[in-house]
């Protein structure tokens, strides 16, 4: 069933990029496997997916060791200060950063290994109370911030947008989104760059790539209902 919502999937997303006179390349999915047991991610991996998106930090490291070396890990869920030293160098991209005191740490811990993790600042577009992220006012104050940090790289933004039945109704958050990035990659800041637009999940990631979105994020579309339970 994974391999076959994986074709489903990409074939969507080729659909989307053809509407918008995209290249197909510019769009990676991420299977966002939380929650999921290690079997489900090898069959994904055999349908080829390379990059995979996590929300825990203790999910992340026990799952990472047992996956083949070539995969791309994402942590895409609010990340503790106390918790990042356990995915610097490990991780390929952090993509929930909101605040200068995350990126200070991440910055700490990267210096201290001798590497340079890449970030995504995480903005908040519809103003959701229950969520995490920057409101759109301040991302580019924070950009300017965290540009001055060593050992971080920001390539771009990430967003979750609401939770909605008529995927339209986001085409705006994720068309602000872009714009956003457009004007902060206008102020030329050192060490940023805005290639990145992460946004769009099973229920709305073609309206995302339709806007713009180079990553999408899908759990349920590849793996099914997540069952929290267990
Ligand atoms: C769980 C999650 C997803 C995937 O959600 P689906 O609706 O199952 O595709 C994407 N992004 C983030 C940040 C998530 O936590």
């Amino acid at each position: 069933m994974i391999s076959e919502n994986m074709v489903k999937v990409r074939n969507k997303i080729s659909a989307a990029c053809q509407r918008a006179g995209r290249a197909e390349n510019t769009v990676t999915l991420i299977a966002v496997s939380k929650t999921k047991p290690l079997e489900d991610l090898k069959e994904a991996y055999a349908a080829g997916a390379r990059d995979f998106g996590e929300n825990k930090v203790q999910e992340l490291v026990d799952k990472m060791p047992n996956m083949p070396g070539d995969v791309r890990w994402h942590m895409i869920g609010h990340l503790q200060r106390n918790k990042v030293k356990y995915i610097v160098g490990k991780v390929y991209m952090i993509h929930g950063v909101d605040s200068l005191r995350l990126a200070e740490e991440i910055s700490h811990e990267a210096v201290k290994q001798g590497v340079r993790v890449k970030i995504l600042m995480e903005v908040n577009v519809a103003g959701e109370e229950s969520k995490f992220g920057i409101s759109p006012k301040e991302a580019p104050t924070l950009a300017e911030q965290i540009s001055k940090l060593p050992g971080i790289s920001l390539e771009g933004l990430m967003t979750i947008a609401p939770y909605v039945t008529d995927s339209e109704e986001n085409r705006e958050i994720f068309a602000k989104l872009r714009q956003l990035a457009v004007d902060i990659s206008r102020k030329n800041i050192d060490n940023v760059t805005m290639n990145v637009l992460s946004m769009g999940m099973t229920g709305d990631y073609e309206v995302a790539v339709e806007e713009g979105a180079t990553y999408v994020r899908v759990g349920t579309g590849i793996f099914g209902e997540r069952n929290y339970q267990i």
